[in-house]
């Protein structure tokens, strides 16, 4: 199965899996791999590495915005199998070792069912593994302050409100944002296309993550690369102010 990889910026590829997006940073022969899809998506996330001239054995590290299963899915999996680090903000690392779980509950998802696309979406989310237990054995939070000395230089951003420990990922140096679930461009369960939040039921405490907006205003870049929808051109401050105005 080929994956659905696009070359979005100077070693940047923004990969679409089956309803998550991940990112490939590659600089010479190593990458940075942030995100990694459902568990489900694991045939496409190693397809997309070969499809950039990379592969697992080249990946520095895995960095993850935030520990939801469709962003966690790999995670392990490739840690487990080749041993880079699995790196996330400090307040993120003990959700990636599941010693709690901010996801939304099928509960939720039933309450929410008769709103459209949610119930198609459920069943993708549950087929590709969206419930099942996808722990790291060791997760670490990032080892400094500031870029991290790995391919594509991404600067750790910490945006709370989706979940505690939910980061961004700046590369000042090519203006690229990775967003992650702190802002999106699209959703199966939303109808709303170009910057948005995520619908409010995915959120632990959507206060913060509209405050979290805020601190994505305030990085200089003109590609933002979501955790779900396309990639979006034009400067991430208005696509954070546009996200915000819908959100209030
Ligand atoms: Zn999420
Ligand atoms: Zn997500």
């Amino acid at each position: 199965m080929r994956a659905d990889v696009q070359h979005v910026a100077d070693g940047t590829y923004l990969v679409h899996g089956s309803n998550t997006n991940w990112v490939i940073l590659t600089e010479g022969d190593s990458a940075t791999l942030v995100d990694t899809g459902y568990p489900g998506d694991r045939e496409q996330l190693l397809t997309s590495l070969a499809e950039v001239g990379s592969s697992p054995e080249a990946v520095t590290a895995v960095l993850i915005t935030h520990a939801h299963n469709d962003h966690l899915g790999s995670a392990e999996y490739l840690r487990a199998s080749y041993g880079m680090p699995v790196y996330l903000h400090e307040a993120e690392v003990p959700h990636a070792r599941r010693e709690f779980l901010h996801q939304v509950s099928v509960g939720t998802v039933l309450w929410n069912g008769w709103r459209p696309g949610v119930l198609p979406w459920a069943v993708h989310a549950i087929r590709s593994g969206g419930t099942v237990p996808v722990p790291v054995a060791s997760p670490e939070s990032f080892p400094a302050a500031g870029p991290l000395d790995l391919p594509g230089r991404p600067v750790p951003v910490h945006t709370p409100g989706h979940t505690d420990g939910h980061a961004a990922f700046h590369l000042p140096d090519s203006g690229v944002v990775i967003s992650g679930d702190a802002l999106v461009s699209g959703h199966p369960t939303s109808r709303t296309k170009g910057p948005q939040l995520l619908p409010d039921m995915f959120h632990h405490q959507r206060a913060r993550a509209v405050a979290s907006l805020d601190v994505l205003e305030g990085l200089a870049g003109d590609l933002l690369l979501p955790g779900h929808g396309p990639a979006h051109r034009g400067p991430v401050r208005e696509a954070a102010l546009q996200a915000l105005e819908r959100a209030l």
